[in-house]
């Protein structure tokens, strides 16, 4: 099951400086495989210097058609997004001795 930070407000939008600079939905986009899986989102026209606003980007069809995918369609988002926001990912695991003095291990 996805479950997009981008849009949960847990993860802000990245920026790349590939090739003048476009902002992405996320840092975890910033990769060279990223940059071929969100190909629509850093066209020509989406160059930072080529727009007079970000919402002039984020309103646009295919960033509009990107969050469609997320909410309407998680099976067709790409790899990145189903690695990094699947119910399943674990960002860090910790373990620890409780108060009783049981071995705890914790996921986050
Ligand atoms: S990996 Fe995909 S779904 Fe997760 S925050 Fe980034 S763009 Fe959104």
């Amino acid at each position: 099951m996805l479950k997009p930070k981008c849009l949960d407000g847990r993860q802000s939008y990245g920026f790349t400086n590939v090739e003048g600079g476009y902002i992405l939905p996320c840092c975890h986009c910033d990769t060279k495989d990223g940059y071929v899986e969100f190909e629509s989102l850093i066209q020509e026209k989406f160059k930072i210097t080529n727009v007079d606003s970000i919402e002039e980007i984020l309103h646009s069809e295919e960033w509009q058609d990107f969050y469609d995918t997320l909410i309407n369609r998680p099976t067709k988002a790409p790899d990145t997004c189903q690695k990094f926001c699947s119910h399943h990912y674990v960002k860090k695991e910790i373990t620890y001795t409780d108060p009783e003095g049981r071995i705890r291990h914790k996921k986050y």
